[in-house]
């Protein structure tokens, strides 16, 4: 830490944030990473999560314990089984299907009454009471707590500003863009009001703004608790997307802070390595291998944390990496707790064949030091925006492949705004059918897997633009991160703006 950065104390106490994250792992990872980012900065971290979790991120924990890091987990029950989840299902990646994603979403304010017991106990490490509380924007009953405690509630946005935008935008003319796709022969239309000329389909505007009136009341109630906040927390950077941050600036009136990409927050290797859960591989051994290969000559292969393909998918994409004759790394967590049948007797075999030039890892890869690795040149992703952004930090093209949800208007991102990535190719789908799935479906056959990898990593003229750009986008990105750059920026202005209200609060206490 730099002596020029501002610290997080004002000049009597020092400021004490309350975090309350969602309980999925895209969401996470950044906010754990916010969390010691802003205990690097003097600040006191309350990062309060349900026990599953905690266990999950358990070497996080003891390393934060074993450091000189003021940040402290609490535990706050969530009563799952009394909403009719199964047992132990406390993060999205654990539900048994997504149909039980919005009984899920339903269930979370079940966490204001451990939290508020919590907050009624005397701080059994005399800190403060909280001067802020950050929470993620799907935690909507957070807006009372903050309420009751009388201080700012900063709500921290997972995806970046451009899908914020398009959001916004889909929500607000949801009928005339459902007549229009529904109207097209095939099925898209523009989606107007952005600078870039951006194709939605059916997908997309029922997925933003869903018809079915449950999701879409939940919607409704993020969107209107979004409206209590005293300020936005968006992991991007401002050069990525300036234009977004100032329309949702003026869209929101009210600030809208850059401080990402947060998966840059600097820590020893295997504390990073294991952001989210611990590793499923000895990592000794995967950087031996990675060691071992010309730089930027290996492909990454990883689908997040809730995406899961069918066995035939598997069986083609693997076959594709196979002809594709480069060297990857494929992350296969189909295989863990027999999620797909068969899947671990295949690639058992498939690994035995594509030894020394294919590493597999089943279950939980270290991601963002596997992206930061100098081997590393390409990275096939599903486009949840975590990975996006950690490709980017890294300057790694991709090769994108959508599944569900925003992972679409993403890839628009990636591939048509930012130009640093190809298209594998998905189109669209229908969003129950994705979740009513065929075992036996493929999207992408493995000819066209070894087609993208190709394009990927070689590509010609068009292959060396594109990673020129994400040599560039990775420049910038770090550049915000360090002391003076935007997002270093936009956490001093986080920190001194709830410094100010918390001198505003006592000065007003201190006259009564
Ligand atoms: N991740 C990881 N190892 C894995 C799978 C995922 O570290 O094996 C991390 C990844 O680096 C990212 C997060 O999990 O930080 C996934 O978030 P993202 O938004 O990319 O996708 P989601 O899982 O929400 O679909």
């Amino acid at each position: 830490m730099s002596s020029e950065d501002v610290k997080c104390s004002s000049k009597t106490k020092p400021l004490h944030f309350l975090l309350i994250p969602l309980m999925q792992q895209g969401h996470m990872i950044p906010m754990i990473d916010l969390a010691r980012l802003l205990a690097a900065h003097d600040a006191l971290v309350t990062f309060a999560t349900t026990p599953v979790n905690l266990n999950r991120i358990r070497p996080i924990v003891d390393q934060a314990a074993a450091s000189s890091l003021p940040i402290r987990f609490v535990e706050l029950r969530f009563p799952v089984v009394d909403v009719g989840l199964p047992e132990g299902c406390e993060s999205v990646d654990l539900l048994p299907s997504m149909d039980l994603i919005l009984p899920f979403l339903n269930a979370l304010s079940l966490l204001r009454d451990p939290l508020e017991a919590y907050l009624c106990i005397p701080d059994k490490d005399g800190w403060p009471k909280p001067a802020c509380l950050i929470s993620d924007n799907f935690q909507h009953w957070t807006v009372d707590v903050a309420q009751s405690l009388n201080i700012p509630r900063l709500i921290f946005h997972g995806p970046s500003c451009f899908l914020i935008f398009c959001d916004l935008l889909i929500n607000r003319h949801r009928a005339e863009l459902e007549a229009a796709v529904a109207a097209a022969s095939d099925g898209f239309t523009m989606l107007q009001g952005l600078p870039h000329p951006i194709r939605i389909s059916k997908h997309e505007v029922i997925t933003l703004s869903p018809s079915d009136p449950d999701k879409s009341k939940y919607m409704e109630t993020i969107r209107s608790a979004e409206e209590f906040a005293d300020g936005v927390l968006v992991n991007s950077f401002m050069e990525l997307e300036p234009w977004y941050f100032e329309r949702y600036r003026k869209e929101k009136s009210k600030p809208v802070w850059p401080i990402g990409p947060l998966s840059l927050y600097k820590e020893e290797l295997d504390v990073k390595a294991a952001r989210g859960r611990a590793s499923s591989i000895d990592n000794n051994i995967l950087f031996q291998w990675l060691d071992r290969q010309e730089i930027g000559s290996v492909v990454l292969v990883s689908f997040g944390s809730i995406i899961c393909n069918t066995m035939a998918q598997l069986i083609e994409l693997g076959l594709g990496l196979e002809a594709s004759g480069r060297p990857f790394i494929w992350v296969v967590k189909e295989v863990v707790d027999k999620k797909v049948p068969g899947a671990e007797e295949w690639v058992t075999e498939f690994e035995k064949r594509v030894e020394r030039r294919g590493m597999i890892i089943r279950g939980w890869a270290p991601q963002a030091v596997i992206l930061g690795h100098v081997a590393v040149g390409g990275f096939v992703t599903h486009c949840g925006w975590n990975s996006i952004l950690e490709a980017l930090t890294m300057g790694v093209v991709m090769a994108t492949w959508p599944h569900i949800y925003d992972q679409f208007l993403n890839e628009r991102l990636v591939v048509e705004v930012l130009k640093s990535g190809v298209a594998v190719g998905i189109e669209p789908t229908d969003y129950l059918d994705v979740e009513n799935r065929n075992e036996a479906e493929v999207k992408v056959r493995r000819e066209e897997v070894e087609r993208v990898v190709e394009n990927l990593m070689g590509g010609g003229e068009a292959g060396e633009e594109r990673r020129k750009r994400a040599r560039e986008l990775g420049k910038q990105a770090r550049a915000a991160m360090e002391v003076g750059g935007s997002s270093w920026k936009g956490l001093q202005d986080v920190i001194n703006y709830v410094s100010e209200h918390q001198r505003k609060y006592q000065e007003a206490n201190i006259s009564c």
